[in-house]
């Protein structure tokens, strides 16, 4: 659907749970491919235009570099005939042989809805076992368990709204300002308009999230359950509770109180415990009771927990407590991570799910299901969760499993044991529109996924707003919608029947109608009003909150006049105390890891790893680690450290920063085998779960840390990859490589214990190039000509351990390289203008030589606002000379924070280091 005024066609972005509306306009480049432009949709309720970084570079992500585009059996490109018959022959003798028990699907919240439904159909109701179970998982499923033991179902009952139109935001556990951009703009911008608004933010790391609130309380980990509870006792010594609320909504009310007295009566011991400041903490419990529009935000700090269920609950215990649930500026909010979470949700993409969330714990759900479907079979008892599935594979229960759209050999925890895993596992059918990531090398089949641009359908966000996500790019090469392949597979597995669809309009029209099917108000989710609906109808839908029925057409909040899906129809107090996170730390593991997203990449890369927009603000993988800690173990700034788990090791540069305690690390969790050797935290996170939801602690693992005692540092900008560097990149064991995408190189950095031998033949053998038959005689500065190949030069002085070069073809930079025996190497950012220059002048090849800017206005220093490019040293020169003294004169004068804000709290940060 076009916008009726030009070409650009409404869709969706598909990385975070904000759920943005984007208009794309792809167009011909004269040059041949295709360009596209994006912009916010301003129509769309749940961004009014606006986009963060990364919506705002999805253009550089769609071409056709590293795509999957044929399908493949082991090492054969085949047809999609060949390929769908083994993927099915496949399924059939171990469906046929072991049973419905010992295959599996893992899915992805990428998956539209459309995609998910078929999938589950398939596994539920034609295999007839549940072992499908999806990378949201990882994310929000302790916030689906927290949602169902209060409410009776999984519902979000607050909308974006409500964040604005609240005078008091508790973001819990939530970097909002980098992991939901755009929400989080929203509510800064509330605050705007209204002064006694505020932000607290409760996170053990001072985030740029927490740089922006009013108060920040960085409790030690695993210490919610106790501050919350700390909480519903002093809401209740002091009187702030609602008890006609509940009285007349709730049940267990006294049992999850007591639970709350027994260990947080008295506040200055929650604080202590707490590890936090006990004024701060009243302050916050103040600011709770008092503000009767209060909105409490919870993600994955919450949820990635032994204990996130309970987390989650400890937080809705204060909202029922003071019936703030399902009102104007007034909920409990759980916002998701991935762009279509919800919609499998919705379909029962869960592995303890049913479609239309609907559940195993109603004996007659799995028979309404099946009697929906008219399908042979139906599942009875929930299958594996993701990290049980795998530890089913690599113990050899699960004997085929089917990966779509996700790359777990990376994302998982314990990741070392799940390649383990895939590589054993006797069958492995791998979807997805990417060629070469970690997992897809496991594949025996390999099925080309269209991707965003191509593919079509809805997706549901954070605020149950169903959205359409629609096509506007051509196929890439002979890839197919996920619904067509799965369905496809489905076919060939002998159940036609089930899935005849054409279109994926049908598929939505099935979803709508069992989602209605024997409900009669009794199911929360609810899009029957669209039963019907054709394809034009389908491709012109826009953006709804569901329910959706007859009388109403979207639903922006849900809950608020006190009915909830239980039995009894009453919310449910859930009594809950703390518990210690699995493992503690101790001698040989005295830190705590704490592992998350950073601003402009998303998940492993595969698709923002391509852009070099979003490669510029933190290109490697890094660990942040306090001054005390990095003393304790002399370690510098830039240096490659190691961390090491009971699991596992990763490797990552040293980023010393007072954001941190001392006692806790961070690890960002995007770098992948394709990136970087040795930069994937999964290898280190531990695989314990939350009892109830099954979602991973991803933020508490005990570790060592120690620096790597490199004997030199390096790296190379090659417009060409550098494949005999390249080929390093993934090699386990290697010291520490990653590769990133710049604007017009790939730049490799790396950093080695042995010294290089002749460090001129490693460095032109990484571009395939020989030692020259001669070269000229040194000058003073070490220079010398080499003769063949265009132009080598170089500066050498082996006594310091010092060399760099650079290869000049036709007067322009081809590559550079440049070693040293510390991390001080020459600026990135300065060499990236050297890359843009058609035609290198004297000065600049003495520049390279000497490792340093001609001009210091060349180096514009790391990048802080990726959408225009700016840099720090640019940012520091308009303070000094341009008298900027906020975010905004910094905005006027270089445009930086204008775009999607993501950068605000960096620049105010630079600001006060002035
Ligand atoms: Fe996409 Fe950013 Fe919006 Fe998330 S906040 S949906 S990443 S544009």
């Amino acid at each position: 659907m076009s916008d009726g005024q030009t070409n650009c066609v409404k869709t969706t972005c598909p990385y975070c749970g904000v759920g943005c509306g984007v208009k794309a306009d792809a167009g011909a480049k004269p040059s041949g491919g295709t360009t596209v432009e994006v912009s916010g949709d301003k129509e769309h309720g749940s961004n009014y235009g606006l986009l963060c970084s990364k919506g705002s570079a999805l253009g550089e992500t769609t071409d056709l570099e590293g795509r999957l585009l044929q399908p493949q059996v082991g090492d054969k490109t085949v047809d999609w005939d060949s390929a769908l018959d083994v993927a099915a022959k496949g399924f059939k003798r171990a469906l046929d042989k072991y049973g419905p028990d010992r295959v599996a699907f893992y899915v992805s919240g990428q998956l539209l809805t459309e995609d998910y439904y078929v999938a589950n159909k398939l596994m539920k109701g034609y295999i007839g076992g549940a072992n499908i179970d999806t990378n949201s998982r990882l994310c929000m499923s302790s916030a689906v368990a927290g949602h169902k033991r209060a409410f009776g179902n999984d519902i979000v009952t607050g909308c974006y709204e409500d964040l604005e139109e609240a005078d008091l935001v508790v973001l819990v556990g939530s970097n909002t300002a980098w992991c939901h951009p755009i929400v989080f703009q929203r509510i800064i911008r509330s605050r705007k308009d209204n002064p006694n608004k505020k932000i607290v933010t409760l996170d053990p790391r001072r985030t740029p999230t927490a740089e922006q609130s009013d108060l920040h309380i960085p409790l030690k980990p695993g210490t919610d359950v106790l501050l919350f509870n700390g909480l519903l006792a002093y809401l209740h010594q002091n009187d702030k509770l609602d008890a006609a609320y509940i009285s007349d909504f709730t049940e267990n009310f006294d049992s999850a109180l007591n639970a709350a007295l027994s260990e947080a009566s008295d506040l200055e011991a929650v604080a202590a415990e707490c590890d936090v400041s006990a004024d701060d903490l009243r302050q916050l419990y103040e600011w709770f009771a008092d503000n009767p529009k209060t909105v409490t935000v919870f993600s994955q700090g919450v949820n990635q927990s032994t204990q996130g269920t309970d987390k989650v609950n400890s937080i809705i215990n204060c909202h029922l407590g003071t019936g703030r649930v399902g009102k104007p500026g007034a909920s409990p909010f759980s916002i998701t991570g991935q762009p279509n979470a919800m919609g499998g949700r919705e379909v029962g993409g869960l592995a303890n799910m049913l479609a239309a969330h609907m559940g195993f714990d109603n004996p007659q759900h799995p028979k309404l299901v099946q009697e929906f479907w008219n399908s042979p079979k139906v599942a009875k008892q929930p299958g594996f969760k993701a990290v049980e599935m795998f530890d089913a594979i690599n113990d050899g229960y699960i004997k085929a499993v089917w990966v779509m759209a996700t790359n777990p050999a990376v994302s998982l925890p314990n990741a070392d044991l799940v390649n383990a895993a895939l590589e054993k596992c006797e069958f492995v059918v791998v979807s997805d529109c990417m060629a070469n990531t970690d997992t897809t090398r496991y594949a025996d089949v390999l099925l080309p996924a269209t991707g965003w641009g191509e593919k079509d359908g809805t997706v549901t966000n954070s605020e149950r707003r169903i959205s359409r996500q629609r096509s506007f790019l051509p196929k890439a090469g002979d890839a197919k919608p996920d619904w067509w392949i799965i369905c496809e597979v489905a076919k060939r597995m002998g159940y036609a029947s089930g899935f005849p669809y054409r279109h994926q309009a049908e598929i939505f029209n099935e979803h709508a109608a069992l989602s209605g099917y024997r409900n009669a108000g009794q199911r929360d989710f609810d899009i029957s009003d669209l039963v019907g609906i054709s394809v034009d109808e389908y491709d012109g839908l826009e953006p709804f909150q569901w329910p959706r029925v007859a009388e109403v057409k979207t639903t922006p909040r849900m809950l608020g006049d006190g009915r909830f899906y239980t039995p009894s129809g009453k919310a449910q107090f859930v009594a809950v105390n703390t518990e210690k996170p699995a493992h503690a730390v101790c001698d040989e593991y005295p830190l705590v890891l704490n592992s998350g997203r950073i601003r402009d990449h998303w998940h492993t890369m595969t698709r923002t790893g391509k852009s070099p927009k979003l490669s510029s603000h933190l290109p490697e993988p890094c660990i942040q680690i306090n001054p005390a800690a990095a003393a304790a173990r002399g370690i510098q700034e830039d240096e490659f450290v190691q961390i090491s788990s009971k699991w596992g090791t990763a490797a990552g540069r040293a980023r010393v920063t007072k954001v941190m305690r001392p006692s806790e690390v961070f690890m960002p969790i995007h770098w992948s085998e394709t990136y970087s050797a040795n930069g994937g935290v999964g290898s280190v996170v531990s695989p314990e779960v939350d009892p109830v939801s099954g979602e991973p602690e991803f933020k508490h693992t005990p570790v060592q840390l120690k620096g790597m005692g490199m004997g030199w540092y390096g790296f190379i900008l090659s417009r060409q990859p550098a494949t005999q560097y390249a080929k390093k990149i993934g090699e386990r064991g290697t010291d520490a490589w990653v590769k990133v995408k710049g604007s017009q190189f790939w730049r490799y950095e790396f950093a080695g214990s042995d010294a290089i031998e002749n460090v001129e033949q490693w460095a032109r053998a990484g571009f395939g190039l020989g030692m020259p038959e001669a070269a000229a005689s040194s000058d003073e500065l070490g220079i010398s000509i080499a003769l063949d190949d265009a132009d080598w030069i170089d500066y050498r002085d082996p006594s310091a351990g010092v060399y760099r070069a650079a290869w000049i073809v036709e007067d322009r930079i081809e590559a550079c390289v440049f070693i040293s025996p510390t991390p001080d190497l020459p600026a990135r950012s300065w060499l990236a203008s050297v890359f843009a220059k058609e035609e290198l002048g004297e000065q600049d090849r003495q520049a390279l030589l000497l490792g340093e800017a001609p001009d210091p206005s060349a180096d514009v220093g790391p990048i802080v606002c990726s959408c225009f490019g700016v840099g720090k040293n640019v940012i520091k020169r308009a303070i000094a000379e341009q008298g900027c003294k906020s975010a905004a004169d910094i905005g006027g004068c270089l445009k930086a924070g204008t775009n999607c804000g993501s950068c605000v709290p960096e620049l105010e940060a630079i600001l006060a280091e002035d």
